[in-house]
């Protein structure tokens, strides 16, 4: 049975494709079998992995809003044992048309209970808000993944994603965890760095991973050729990040 997991923060540009992306394509490296959900409207992660938008017939918009099964719109990437439900602009219009519909909290945990056996580990991409999509995603995971970017006021904002939490564990997902909080854009040579760290890790304890993510130019690059870091560049200090991410990802499901 799947680990579900999604990979959040209301505020854009800190990670959240890059480490769905690279962490699934780590994780199938590892032999496992991941399924990435593409639930921003931006669609970074579809063609980040290498699916054109333009080929896309259905999407997750059609699995949410149309209740077309998702097995319909899964694709198979270039990177063996990953999979994606891809997203296109479409989806855009979804925040406001599920507003009126019925059970529009549960339609993503409904369509991903028909597929979830079939994987070992299913990461939802979130959009940059807090609205019906990322609810879904929240009701659908058995975690939160959160990457936060080292930068000042790195923190600002996390306590309504944790408000968010705590709405969906009462009403709608009461085993929802939080999987783990991730440092990403690290640079060393800077010392804003350090200090962030020690802030989050006040903050979150023992729920900040050991592997940061540095800064690193193959990372940005990799998503123009539609590879994960793995297969762009497996040598690059992004890649043995990723790498490394997954290792504690999978050994923290042992525990
Ligand atoms: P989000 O999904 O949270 O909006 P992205 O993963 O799209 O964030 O990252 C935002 C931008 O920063 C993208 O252009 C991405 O390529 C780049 N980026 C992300 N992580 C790194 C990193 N560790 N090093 C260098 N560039 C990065
Ligand atoms: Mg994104």
């Amino acid at each position: 049975m799947a680990r579900i997991i999604s990979v959040a923060n209301q505020k854009g540009g800190v990670g959240k494709t890059t480490t769905t992306v690279n962490l699934g394509a780590a994780l199938a490296h590892n032999d496992k079998k991941v399924l990435i959900i593409d639930i921003d409207a931006q669609g970074n992660a579809t063609s980040g992995i290498g699916v054109k938008k333009s080929d896309v017939d259905e999407d997750v918009y059609d699995v949410l809003v149309n209740e077309t099964p998702m097995s319909t719109v899964i694709q198979a990437t270039s990177r063996e044992g990953l999979d994606i439900v891809p997203a296109t602009i479409q989806l855009a219009g979804a925040e406001i048309e599920l507003t009126p519909m019925m059970a529009r909290e549960t339609r993503l945990k409904s369509a991903i209970d028909e597929i979830k056996d079939k994987y070992d580990f299913i990461l939802i991409d979130c959009p940059p808000s807090l609205g019906h999509l990322t609810i879904n995603a929240f009701t659908a995971s058995d975690s939160i993944l959160i990457p936060v970017q080292c930068e000042y006021y790195a923190l600002e904002g996390l306590s309504q994603l944790l408000n968010t939490v705590r709405l969906v564990q009462k009403h709608f997902n009461a085993n929802l965890k939080i999987e783990g909080v991730l440092l990403t854009m690290y640079d060393a040579r800077t010392n804003l760095g350090a200090e962030v760290i020690e802030e989050v890790r006040k903050y979150f304890l023992e729920r900040v991973y050991d592997t940061m993510i540095p800064r690193n130019v193959r990372l940005s690059e990799a998503p123009s050729h539609g590879l994960s870091i793995i297969d762009y560049d497996e040598r690059s200090k992004g890649a043995e990040a990723y790498q490394s991410l997954a290792k504690e990802v999978l050994a923290h499901g042992e525990k």
